[in-house]
């Protein structure tokens, strides 16, 4: 364990920003995202639609941003990965920021800025503010390990298995005091189960197939989508057998299929959840700090 500074004994922060699956707007969830404050800075884990005004909501200054990791490009996970950039910028951001995730990040981020070039042109003509291309530093993953050290902080990644998605992260941030994992969108995997190995926090996303079973029905081909979604995703009779394996403290569910709160009951969720885990469990709502 490292030697614990004044700095490193600050607990680390958890909000959920967004707790929906999937990348149809809904109403009583936003899309998937996930802040992490420590040491005075913000590390942004996904970003989809709404994640700027999400973290506002949360009480976070855009001008904390340090780091954006994303999981996989998955739009409920990326569509507002540009925006926030751009619009922390638009709220003073001055200083870099670091982004981190599967390829083709750094084309996504040329694309977008070229893309936002007429709004930029004019607000660093008309307010002064820096290029936000010299603040960007946008770093592509593919492999597991140490993504970065950060002070007391650790990150560590592990590709997870969400096909059809080729490049797909779950992500682990280590302070002296607390360690926190997100899985990003998985089935069972075991590289997610070593990669949470005895941690405090696991984020883990879940589906209720039962929940879904109209939607299903209603689709062209009902079969082909039951079996998409079990091969991509963590059903929730076995998210807590995941949860038990790595040993964690907390189960936290979030990332929900359906993605209503109506859907489902909380009380489904956390049953079902805490069939095979004996640790506490969280039926994740947005804006919840864990
Ligand atoms: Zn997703
Ligand atoms: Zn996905």
């Amino acid at each position: 364990m490292p030697r614990a500074t004044t700095r490193g004994r600050e607990k680390a922060r958890l909000i959920l920003l967004g707790t929906a699956g999937g990348p149809t707007p809904k109403l009583t969830r936003a899309a998937p995202s996930q802040a992490i404050l420590f040491g005075g800075a913000a590390y942004v884990v996904d970003c989809g639609n709404g994640v700027a005004r999400q973290l506002r909501l949360a009480g976070v200054s855009l001008q904390s941003i340090r780091h954006v990791f994303i999981t996989h490009h998955h739009s409920d996970h990326n569509a507002d990965y540009g925006t926030l950039l751009l619009l922390a910028w638009a709220s003073d951001l001055t200083t870099p920021v670091d982004t981190w995730g599967p390829p083709p990040l750094k084309k996504m981020t040329s694309l977008f800025l070229d893309m936002n070039e007429t709004d930029m042109k004019v607000r660093m003509a008309d307010e002064g503010r820096p290029a936000l291309a010299s603040l960007i530093r946008p770093h592509e993953i593919s492999q597991d390990g140490v993504v970065l050290r950060d002070g007391a902080l650790t990150v560590t990644c592990a590709r997870v298995h969400h096909p059809l998605v080729a490049d797909a992260l779950a992500y682990r941030f280590d302070t002296p005091d607390r360690s926190i994992v997100i899985s990003g969108d998985t089935r069972p995997s075991p590289s997610l189960v070593k990669l949470a190995k005895d941690a405090d926090v696991l984020v883990h996303e879940v589906l209720y197939l039962p929940g879904v079973e109209a939607l299903i029905a209603g689709s062209p081909d009902p079969a082909a989508l039951r079996r998409h979604l079990l091969d991509s995703h963590t059903p929730l009779d076995q998210v807590g057998a995941v949860a038990s394996e790595a040993n964690v403290r907390t189960l936290v569910l979030s990332h929900f299929t359906p993605g209503e709160t109506t859907a489902v009951a909380d009380e489904v969720w956390l049953r079902d959840a805490k069939a095979n885990f004996k640790g506490e469990v969280v039926v994740g709502k947005d804006l919840m700090e864990i």
